[in-house]
Parts: C-alpha cells; sequence; structure tokens
C-alpha cells in the first residue's frame, strides 16, 4: 500500500512523524507537509506565488518534503509531483488541537484529507484533543486501525474520515464513537495589546465556549472521553432546501422576475 502523509502543524511536527511512523507498518510512507505553521489555512490553494519543494529526510522508513504551501498544496504535489500516481490512501495529520464542529472548516488537516477524497483517493484526518503534554503514540495506533480498514478498499468514494481523539490516557479512553459534523465552535475573543510603536494590534483568543449537545456529535463524543469518527461527504448540497424553494414556485416564478 502507497500511503502519502501532510498535516497543518508543518514538517517538523511531531504528530505528524508519529502518524509515518506508525503507518509505515501498513506500507510505504511519503510525506509532503507544509514547511512550517498551516493551522486554520481551510482549503486553501496557491496560485499567484510559486511553490518550492525541498526533500529533508530521505532516511528509512519513510521520505519526507517540505512545500512552501498548504496542506491542499501538498497533496495535489505529493501525488502529481513526488509519486507521479495515485496513492492507495491519504491521511493528514495528527493536529495538535481536536477538529470538530467549526474546526472542520478552518481546519488544514481536515482539507489536507479532503482533497485527497476530491482526487478520488480513501483519505482520513486524524486530530489529537489539545492539552499540556500531547502524548501522539495512541492517537498514531488508533489512525493505523481506521487506515487498515480504510486502505482497504471497503469505503465508497465522495467521502473523507474525520477522526479526532480524546487527550486522555489510553486506559481512560471508552470506546469509539461514530458521530455526525456538529456544531462546536469558538465564540470569537480578539485580544487587544500595543505594539513598541504604541499601534494596537490583535490577536485571536481561542476560548471554546460553545458545545454541541446532541452526544452523536463530533465534539461532544471526543469532550466526553470517546474517540469519534465522522465521515464527512464532499457534496454539501442540501436537497430538502432544493424541494422546498420548488414547492413554493421559485424557479417559476422569482426566477422570471430576477431573468426579466
Ligand atoms: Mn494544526
Amino acid at each position: 500500500m502507497r500511503i502519502l502523509v501532510t498535516n497543518d502543524d508543518g514538517a517538523g511536527a511531531p504528530g505528524l512523524h508519529a502518524l509515518a511512523v506508525a503507518l509505515s507498518d501498513l506500507g510505504e510512507v511519503t510525506v509532503v507537509a507544509p514547511d512550517g505553521q498551516r493551522s486554520a489555512s481551510g482549503h486553501a490553494i496557491t496560485i499567484a506565488h510559486p511553490l518550492r519543494l525541498n526533500m529533508i529526510e530521505r532516511a528509512a522508513p519513510y521520505c519526507v518534503y517540505a512545500l512552501t504551501g498548504t496542506p491542499a498544496d501538498c497533496v495535489k504535489v505529493g501525488v502529481s509531483v513526488v509519486l507521479q500516481a495515485a496513492p492507495d490512501l491519504v491521511v493528514s495529520g495528527i493536529n495538535y488541537g481536536a477538529n470538530s464542529g467549526a474546526n472542520v472548516t478552518y481546519s488544514g488537516t481536515v482539507s489536507g484529507a479532503r482533497e485527497g477524497a476530491m482526487l478520488g483517493l480513501p483519505s482520513i484526518a486524524v486530530s489529537l484533543e489539545a492539552s499540556d503534554h500531547p502524548d501522539f503514540a495512541f492517537s498514531a495506533r488508533v489512525a493505523r486501525e481506521i487506515a487498515r480498514w480504510v486502505g482497504s478498499g471497503r469505503p465508497g468514494a465522495g467521502l473523507l474520515y474525520n477522526v479526532n481523539v480524546p487527550a486522555l490516557p489510553p486506559d481512560r479512553i471508552r470506546g469509539i464513537r461514530l458521530t455526525r459534523h456538529g456544531h462546536s465552535r469558538m465564540i470569537d475573543a480578539f485580544e487587544r495589546r500595543l505594539d513598541p510603536h504604541h499601534q494596537p494590534y490583535y490577536w485571536m483568543a481561542w476560548e471554546r465556549m460553545f458545545h454541541d449537545e446532541d452526544p452523536n456529535s463530533d465534539g461532544h463524543a471526543v469532550y466526553s472521553g470517546f474517540v469519534s469518527v465522522t465521515p464527512l461527504l464532499l457534496e454539501q448540497t442540501d436537497r430538502r432546501a432544493i424541494e422546498q424553494m420548488k414547492a413554493a414556485g421559485f424557479e417559476e416564478i422569482e426566477g422570471r422576475l430576477l431573468l426579466r
């Protein structure tokens, strides 16, 4: 099995290497990761600047390339330039910090896996809840077991698997919960500071304020001590809204008005 690994915390991040080591048990791992921190870069791709690619580690059991781009760039370049063939699996992570609820949209980690899914490849994002002393070893074992299942060809097309692991010792983790994408989100808060020239600047201050109370949601599962696995579809169409708008005569009435 050929496995492409990326992340958004950068090519030197400990979670990335814990993941790459664990996945090396399953097949040939190639790492293509951003050359620095790209957290919360979402699904951005680089079109206005060149991308520089440097091999920074050739030692067994895997090669590491650093790219001056985003996680989505890394997957594109990994497939088209480095491997020059479709890998059997794309795995992004292990991120420092959970990617549930609203963070699924902001996350570069999830977007690395989403890019894999857009290329038609079985893809997984893995994140570990933030803590003072992150231990990626257990998350890496979880990632390997899920990768074994996803890489075995059972999954369908057009989706990715978003995995979140609680920051707990392995013996306190309560199990795996299959979850839906929930509504957990940060309430925005900015710290206002002054620079040395007495000009104000603002820094986003992370404070988790809103928890999704649905036990089947991704955020609630992690918060409650479960490993959360959410299959996420690429397509986001709300078919109920289409039916609702059709029933209200939107195409006939509003369409005629708009196009007149
Ligand atoms: Mn990150």
